[in-house]
């Protein structure tokens, strides 16, 4: 029987069984968002094509960004004129493939008389931006004065306020991007794995790589796998496997860190996003209310410790208070009010004599003597762009090595896992349509918006687990819940508590107050289904607790 490539945690046994017997055309090093979307494009290239995710999905700066689909406005104050229409671009193909994961929102900018912006400047950046970027006209920027400031956020520091801008930007869920494109990467027959660590790539006698060594991360066995191409897509990692292959060169990486703290909405309360000047220095900084939260971030400082767990520090903190406190006086914030937090390394190329902020977002390609390619920095934003980039160059050779007929990207029409047949102009009645035929079942409108914010049309498949088996369980929360984790199980290769409650979920930076309550009976369910020991149960309870401890344990010394 022909093997089918599937995101099913019950068969990604079978799966490492699988990928030890083929010969692929492309093995892609790391599971972000980076390496997904290289996956998507090979695969739908008709390419044979294998991820490997040493951790889990997006377990690296793929679910700790600030989860923006910038329009790039960033960019235009450093003068990368062509990066904001890419950007703009990008933007705008992602909302017409994935609306239920990339949504308009208004961000204000508020203008102060010390700030770096002025009225005038901001203005005309704005206008240029809308033009780069090619801006809907419904969502071209309209200039605020104060009293208009106010009315939109009364929360905003009064004295100095001179006026502002108001501007969209989209948002979205960095782990849940990652994990839709990988399952849409599957639908073309990429295999994606997680817990799958590549310790050495394999070599012939010229040298030439010729496929990767891989641990399974949860049965400890290693495998040689073999490929025409392999890619890394490492992210902070990017150096690490360029020094496996011996091919590091004057050009590497430069981590910095940037931090985000979550607090209650009650606590932090508004309506928009806002972009506003940090007073200390020349940098600026995000508030973002997200369903019952609002995260603040982010710091951007250069980082030089472990890569695998990045630590919030006390320094962080008082920076990012400071700056919130500042500009939202009447708030007073302080470090008790801070209910999640996160920290992520931006894996950027090393500019010579630059700081942390001035550093390209760029991305680069290194391409090795034994024909290993790496792509290092660029954004979540420009990750189809990045991967078209790297599948153009493989294909090449592909063509010159093995004979294979150049196929073209496509992936700007490619609507992806639970966006196939969703218009972004009728999300809102596609929810509205879910509650009528839900009525009756402790579903609510806020309820069913949050499942197809995260799922999309997949809600659908959730709902009608939970329908199947709310009669066993409890209360419906309960039952949601664990329909939810029964589709991630089936769907998107959910192998730990963790996985589901950060990667698939977010509830451990956005929901964490009601974990408590939670994560007991999803640790028997996910236990129950998966087949665990109870040492395997044990283990897992533990690494789940201590990141539930981490994002509320502080450094008190920076490392
Ligand atoms: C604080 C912060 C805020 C940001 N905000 C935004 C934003 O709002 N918008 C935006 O567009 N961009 C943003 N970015 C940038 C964006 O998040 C990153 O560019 C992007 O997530 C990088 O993805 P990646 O796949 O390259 O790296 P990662 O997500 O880190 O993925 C690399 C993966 O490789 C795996 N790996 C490493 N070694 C191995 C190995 N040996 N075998 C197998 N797997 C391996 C790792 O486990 C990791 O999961 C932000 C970044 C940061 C840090």
């Amino acid at each position: 029987m022909k093997y089918q490539a599937s995101m099913s945690s019950r068969k990604r046994a079978a799966a490492f069984e699988h990928i030890q017997k083929e010969y692929y055309d492309l093995i892609v090093i790391g599971g972000g968002i980076t390496g997904a979307g290289i996956a998507l494009d090979a695969s739908s290239r008709g390419l044979k094509t294998l991820l490997l995710e040493k951790q889990d999905f997006a377990a690296g700066t793929s679910s700790r960004s600030t989860k923006l689909i910038h329009g790039g406005l960033r960019y235009l104050k450093q003068l990368e004129i062509g990066l904001v229409r890419e950007v703009g671009k990008e933007r705008a193909i992602l909302h017409k493939n994935v609306p239920h994961l990339v949504h308009p929102r208004k961000m204000l900018l508020p203008i102060r008389d010390t700030g770096t912006l002025s009225e005038n400047s901001t203005s005309m950046a704005l206008y240029i931006y809308d033009w780069l970027a090619g801006v809907k006209s419904e969502e071209r920027r309209l200039m605020l004065d104060t009293e208009e400031m106010l009315e939109k956020e009364p929360l905003l520091r009064e004295d100095g306020l001179t006026g502002g801008g108001m501007y969209y930007e989209y948002m979205t869920d960095d782990a849940r991007l990652t994990v839709e494109v990988l399952k849409t990467a599957t639908q073309f027959g990429a295999q994606p794995l997680n817990y799958a660590e590549v310790e050495a790539y394999l070599y012939d006698v010229h040298e030439k790589a010729i496929g990767v060594k891989v641990r399974d991360v949860k049965s400890d066995q290693v495998m040689p796998v073999y490929g025409k191409v392999m890619v890394n897509a490492a992210g902070p990692w990017v150096d690490d496997m360029r020094e496996k292959d011996n091919s590091m060169n004057e050009r590497h990486l430069l981590l910095t860190k940037g931090v985000h703290l979550v607090f209650s909405r009650e606590r932090f309360p508004i309506d928009h996003l806002i972009y506003f000047d940090v007073q200390v220095d020349d940098r600026m900084m995000f508030a973002i209310p997200r369903g019952d939260s609002v995260y603040l971030g982010t710091t951007d400082t250069v980082y030089k410790e472990q890569i695998e767990r990045p630590s919030v520090s006390q320094s962080d903190i008082d920076y990012l208070l400071e700056a919130a406190n500042f500009m939202f006086p009447k708030l007073q914030l302080t470090r008790d009010d801070i209910e999640s937090s996160w920290a992520g390394l931006r894996p950027l190329v090393h500019e010579e004599g630059k700081s942390p902020s001035a550093i390209s977002r760029k991305d680069e390609v290194f391409h090795a003597k034994s024909g290993v390619i790496s792509i290092a920095g660029g954004k979540l934003t420009g990750f189809r762009k990045m991967a078209e980039r790297v599948v153009d160059l493989a294909m090449v050779r592909l063509r010159k090595e093995y004979g294979m007929p150049i196929q073209l990207c496509r992936t700007d029409r490619i609507k992806l896992s639970g966006s196939e047949t969703l218009k972004r102009k009728k999300l809102t009645k596609y929810i509205q349509g879910l509650e009528t035929h839900a009525n009756g079942q402790g579903l609510s409108l806020s309820i069913l918006k949050s499942l197809v914010y995260k799922y999309g049309m997949n809600t659908e498949r959730l709902l009608s687990i939970y329908r199947e088996n709310q009669q066993v369980t409890e209360g419906s929360e309960q039952a949601l819940l664990r329909a939810e984790l029964h589709y991630c199980i089936d769907n998107e290769m959910v192998m730990s508590l963790s996985d589901f409650l950060i990667r698939r979920t977010g509830r451990l930076y956005f929901e964490r107050p009601a974990l408590a309550g939670q994560y007991p009976y999803l640790l028997d369910e996910i236990a129950r289904e998966l087949a665990w020991t109870a040492e395997q149960k044990m283990a897992d309870l533990e690494e789940f607790e201590r990141e539930y401890r981490a994002v509320m344990s502080f450094q008190t010394v920076e490392v």
